[in-house]
């Protein structure tokens, strides 16, 4: 199975969307920012970023059990780097 991404924060939960792409899913993760900071008072921000999906798991699956990730892994330095080049 190919690779699927998803966008979770410990604070803002999982957006429950299995993307394809990194660059498809930092883009979800953006319109979230967006939907936090047109928030009243301003100072709001959202947690989420991009995390691979473990291979047999949903991404309704995906979630922070404190500071740990569960059923996904976090991108790889050379992701990242990739995502903004
Ligand atoms: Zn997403």
């Amino acid at each position: 199975m190919s690779a699927r991404y998803t966008c979770v924060g410990s604070v803002r939960g999982c957006c429950e969307i299995a993307h394809k792409t990194i660059a498809t899913a930092a883009r979800c993760c953006e319109r979230d920012q967006k939907a936090c900071a047109s928030l009243p008072g301003g100072n709001c921000y959202s947690d989420r970023q991009v995390v691979r999906i473990l291979e047999d798991a949903s991404p309704k699956n995906v979630y922070y059990h404190g500071h740990q990730l569960m059923f996904a892994y976090p991108l790889t330095a050379d992701q990242i780097e990739e995502l903004y080049s």
